[in-house]
């Protein structure tokens, strides 16, 4: 990046908000997977018109740009392949809560856990839950259309988008959708950007639907089977009965061994994995409902079902969730969380595929995950300073995509392709649908500046998974990618780092 470029994006936004010290490209030089790279100067807008000035000297020296939230994403998709590292946490304001027409308007930077917070203390409802909230940003969520445990039954954040404010590679602000929950007026534009991961558009405003607070009484359902079959058909069971969950999480065995010492009596030692449900309802609805769903457990097979009502039995069962990515951290220092997405027949078969791969690889693979919607997270514990594991594991992934697609299943059900599975594109998806996807980026982002090398598979260079974190300090200016048509010049430059 030259003194020029850095000059410039102080003029438009002033000194505070334009960080080119090492240190400080470092600290945004990477998200929650193990890649990283260096930006070559980080900005952070706090308006619309900030964001347009940005993408303005961006086109002028042909700089590529990747926007970011608070950097939680699990699939690389905010890593900055050099160029402009776009911040969007000084733009956190909620702008209005519309509580007759139950919607929030807010910039793109407001935390989730802010939003959940502030229209919770105004008798409403935020559905979408990720594990990141506490950090991940809306803006984050949308282009990643995150989900979590309540989206079983709450659907993920894009079914609460109705309306965005999006600036474009060219500076056209972009309004799409509205403020009404049902919306035919052409095409469906929001759905586009939900899930585009930032290479479409820098997303600066939603405006998200709200619902009424869900019944009060919570109760949690605990079912553990013998055999990880009879587990897969509950999940099927318990999605299709009318008492369903709220959400359906899962844990194999692997997963509660390391929770060993947070174990509760509910669940017997050395069962093959564990159903963990959240009931909301009505008090006077809620221990009905809890046995009926006990009782669909015991009739597939389960060899313990608990339903509890009791806030304290409660508290331990999440706490032993919640100490599972704690504990799972301190085995080695690599975690590698796959998004691997089934449909819910196909889950006792994807996790025998899964066992097998374990065994086949000898990777320390571990599932736990939003089972209700088929969306597991093979988690695969290896030290990338290991060359010999990380091959290991490197196969290991491969086979769990080949296994999943196999299945009818999806790279990705709520993390997003980002770098870490864009090799595998051309493998989920028929060359008409990938080639439609190229021409809407075309379309959008013609210079291929917004978050090139992301997504799509193109590039010369070999894929940094498995141990090869894309590092390295980046002197030279990285000038934006070719237009299309000449493939994505983000990815010319070897992703550097280790080869497995
Ligand atoms: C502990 C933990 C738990 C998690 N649990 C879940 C979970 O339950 N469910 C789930 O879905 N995910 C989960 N995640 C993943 C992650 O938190 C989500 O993907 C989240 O949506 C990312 O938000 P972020 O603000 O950190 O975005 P970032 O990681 O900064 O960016 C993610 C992507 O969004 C793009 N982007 C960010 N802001 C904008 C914008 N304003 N305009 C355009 N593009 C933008 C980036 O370019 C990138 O491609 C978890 C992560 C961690 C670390």
């Amino acid at each position: 990046m030259t003194d020029a470029i850095v000059r410039e994006l102080r003029a438009v936004l002033g000194p505070d908000q334009v960080l080119a010290s090492p240190a400080d490209r470092v600290t945004y030089s990477y998200d929650a997977t193990y890649l990283s790279h260096l930006p070559d100067v980080v900005v952070f807008p706090a308006s619309t018109e900030q964001v347009r000035h940005v993408l303005a000297v961006a086109r002028a020296h042909r700089v590529p740009v990747f926007p970011r939230g608070s950097g939680t994403g699990l699939s690389g998709g905010s890593v900055p392949l050099g160029g402009i590292a776009l911040v969007m946490t000084r733009m956190n304001r909620i702008l209005e809560i519309d509580r007759d027409n139950m919607l929030a308007r807010v910039q793109a930077g407001v935390i989730t856990a802010h939003l959940q917070e502030t229209v919770r203390a105004q008798g409403l409802f935020y559905p979408p839950d990720p594990g990141s909230a506490r950090i991940s940003t809306i803006g984050g969520n949308v282009a990643e259309n995150a989900g979590g445990p309540r989206s079983f039954h709450y659907g993920t954040t894009g079914r609460y988008v109705l309306g965005l404010e999006v600036v474009l590679a060219d500076g056209t602000v972009l309004k799409t959708g509205g403020m009404t929950t049902k919306n035919v007026t052409g095409y469906d534009l929001t759905s586009l950007f939900v899930g585009s991961e930032g290479t479409l558009g820098i997303v600066t405003e939603v405006t998200l639907r709200l619902l009424p607070p869900p019944p009060p009484a919570r109760g949690t359902l605990v079912a553990s089977f013998a055999d990880l079959t009879a587990l897969g058909r509950a999940i099927g069971a318990l999605a299709a009965h009318p008492a369903r969950p709220t959400s359906l999480e899962m844990v194999d065995r692997h997963c509660l061994a390391v929770v060993e010492a947070h174990r509760p009596p509910d669940i017997p030692p050395g069962v093959a994995g564990a159903l963990l449900c959240e009931v909301l309802d009505w008090p006077e609805a809620l221990a009905g409902r809890l046995r009926a769903l006990e009782e669909v457990c015991r009739g597939v097979g389960a060899v313990a079902v608990s339903g509890l009502a009791d806030a304290g039995a409660q508290r331990r069962i999440w706490a032993m969730r919640e100490a599972l990515s704690p504990a799972v951290a301190r085995i080695k220092p690599t975690k590698i969380s796959e998004d691997a997405t089934v449909p819910i027949a196909a889950i006792p078969a994807f996790l025998a595929d899964l066992e097998e791969i374990r065994q086949r690889w000898r990777v320390n693979l571990l599932v736990f995950g939003h089972a209700g919607d088929g969306n597991l997270h093979p988690n695969i514990i290896c030290d990338e300073r290991d060359a010999d594991e990380m091959s290991r594991v490197q196969a290991a992934i491969d086979d769990i995509f080949a296994a999943c697609l196999a299945r009818g299943g999806t790279l990705s059900g709520e993390h997003g392709i980002g770098l870490l599975k864009r090799r595998y594109m051309p493998k989920a998806l028929p060359p008409e649908t990938l080639d439609v996807m190229r021409r809407l980026k075309a379309l959008f982002d013609p210079d291929n500046l917004l978050n090139p090398g992301k997504v799509f598979p193109d590039g010369a260079v070999e894929e940094p998974l498995a141990g090869r974190p894309v590092t390295g300090p980046t002197a030279t200016p990285r000038v934006a990618a070719e237009p299309h048509d000449k493939g994505d010049s983000a990815n010319q430059q070897p992703l550097g780092g280790r080869t497995a």
